[in-house]
């Protein structure tokens, strides 16, 4: 896969249809991993086809060493790649993505992503760094201070290695020039993912500004820098080598990193972009006034769905979604969950049926193409149970809604984090808290409340008398009856 390769792909694979050359770099993107390039990416790409936004190509950001890989496969690719989307029926539509036409290492050269962030093209930094990335506290929403990269960042005079570093410097050089400030646009999963990272930003300007006797930084980015909230979707696993064969195989391209994703593709946007943005309506995107109500049907139901089945999925011995989602009883906890504890909790959502929604998605999480791995929604727990599940429990405990399912969601976590399957392997939890969790799991047995007595991860929960009865007899049963039994009994009680 190259620019000079594109004649003599595979008829079948979609090709840019515009000049690349004619492309200019208007968004830096940081975090060009998977998503980004199922999703934003492939918006621009088929503006682009039409025509339009030629002046918002993408310049991606590598701001973690282990972005090499990514900049080593795009560099060598003349940054194209190939985007696979495939369908239930096994069919596959594959199209070559040419909207990212540059991309920069921040740990090899950060001077010359300040630079790029601050020139007058760049219109909008976009960011997929994860929902750990804005750094804040789940619990309290604060900004942490103390985290190591943000307490290096803050020394005086010190090169900037986090995205928070490089890009309030960019924005500090800007309004030393007289530039207007960029866009930032997070299409992370956060609820208010704008809000979040207008908090995170600027609270890192503030402090910034304190320890460099700018008092007004802090207020200007809060003031002056416009952060859109979104609502972005669409299922992009891990790439696989299989993924790299089959794609080869199919379409006859040797693709270093090719993205494979499902057919289905949201993105809900609101329109406040200070220096102009592309024209994303065309291209399909719903740009609304307000996202909450979208935000919230989407992490209450799809994301808190997957945190569902995938610790109970695990323990019960599957490792791939689809099969999870193809088990009738899977499938009738995950509609329970949804009807009765999340649904209860939404907003109403313009334009949206609810209830073909959740049937739609059993169906995308039992699309066997995907693929998408059990082991990758359980990755970073700690990071999505307190933004997506926590959130439905504490509206319906303080509305004396049903907590039954949500709570043993929680128990499975818990059960998960032990690190040991039921039978007596071990598990690999990946999660920035792991050698925090796990020690506190193991512990459990003998006093089943500890894991949720981490007041950062659940606040108060655990002196609501309902919560940590039900959770006490979800986490009990999990250790006599096991996933299998403990998930059964509960389907069973809600029919
Ligand atoms: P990925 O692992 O392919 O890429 C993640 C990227 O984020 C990498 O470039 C990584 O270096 C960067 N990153 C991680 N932590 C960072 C940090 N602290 N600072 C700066 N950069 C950091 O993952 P992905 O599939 O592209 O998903 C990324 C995010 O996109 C998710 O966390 C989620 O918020 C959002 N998203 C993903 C999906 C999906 O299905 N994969 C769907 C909707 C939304």
């Amino acid at each position: 896969m190259n620019a000079a390769a594109l004649s003599a792909l595979h008829p079948s694979v979609a090709v840019p249809r515009y000049d690349r050359g004619a492309v200019r770099a208007g968004i830096v993107h940081v975090g060009v991993g998977a998503f980004h390039r199922a999703h934003q990416a492939m918006y621009l790409d088929r503006l682009m086809n039409e025509g339009k936004a030629l002046e918002w190509g993408i310049c991606g950001v590598g701001v973690l060493p282990g972005d090499r890989r990514m900049r080593d496969a795009l560099v060598a690719q003349d940054f194209l790649y190939t985007l696979v989307e495939k369908g239930p029926d096994g069919s596959q539509d594959a199209r070559v993505i040419g909207s990212i036409v540059d991309y920069l290492l921040a740990p090899d050269d950060p001077e010359a992503v300040i630079e790029r962030m601050a020139s007058e093209e760049t219109r909008i930094v976009s960011l997929t760094v994860t929902e750990g990335g804005y750094n804040f506290n789940a619990v309290t929403g604060e900004f942490q201070a103390d985290a190591p990269g943000v307490v290096h960042d803050l020394e005086p005079g010190a090169t900037p290695t986090t995205t928070f570093g490089l890009v309030v410097e960019a924005l500090v050089r800007r309004r030393q020039r007289g530039l207007p400030p960029f866009t930032v646009l997070s299409c992370d999963n956060i609820q208010g993912n704008g809000d979040a990272a207008r908090r995170s930003f600027s609270a890192f300007a503030r402090l910034r500004g304190e320890k460099s006797g700018d008092e007004e930084l802090g207020d200007w980015v809060e003031r002056e820098v416009r952060f859109p909230n979104g609502m972005v979707d669409r299922i992009t696993p891990v790439t696989t080598d299989e993924d790299r064969a089959g794609i080869a195989e199919s379409f006859g391209v040797e693709d270093r990193w090719p993205v494979v994703c499902e057919p289905f593709c949201q993105w809900v946007l609101e329109d406040r972009f200070a220096l102009g943005r592309p024209p994303f309506e065309d291209a399909g995107v719903q740009v609304v006034a307000d996202v909450e109500p979208y935000e919230l049907m989407k992490l209450r139901l799809l994301n808190a769905s997957h945190q569902a089945l995938c610790y109970f999925g695990y323990l019960a011995g599957y490792r791939l979604v689809h099969e999870v989602c193809q088990d009738q009883e899977f499938a009738d906890f995950l509609l329970a969950y949804m009807d009765r504890e999340a649904t209860p909790t939404l907003l109403p959502v313009a334009g949206i049926d609810l209830r073909a929604y959740k049937r739609e998605l059993i169906e995308r999480f039992a699309n066997p193409q995907v693929r998408d791995t059990v082991a990758r929604l359980c990755a970073e727990s700690s990071d999505r149970i307190p933004k997506w599940l926590l959130p439905v429990i504490r509206h319906n405990l303080d509305h004396g809604g049903d907590i039954e399912l949500s709570v043993a969601i929680v128990a499975s976590w818990a059960r998960y984090a032990e690190g040991v399957d039921e039978q007596g392997e071990p598990i690999e939890v990946v999660d920035p808290l792991r050698d925090t969790l796990v020690p506190i799991a193991r512990g459990q047995r003998d006093d089943p409340l500890a894991f949720i007595r981490n007041r950062q991860l659940f606040g108060d929960l655990v002196d609501d008398e309902r919560f940590a009865s039900t959770y006490r007899r979800h986490l009990a049963s999990l250790h006599e009856h096991g996933a299998r039994a403990t998930l059964h009994g509960i389907v069973e009680r809600t029919k």
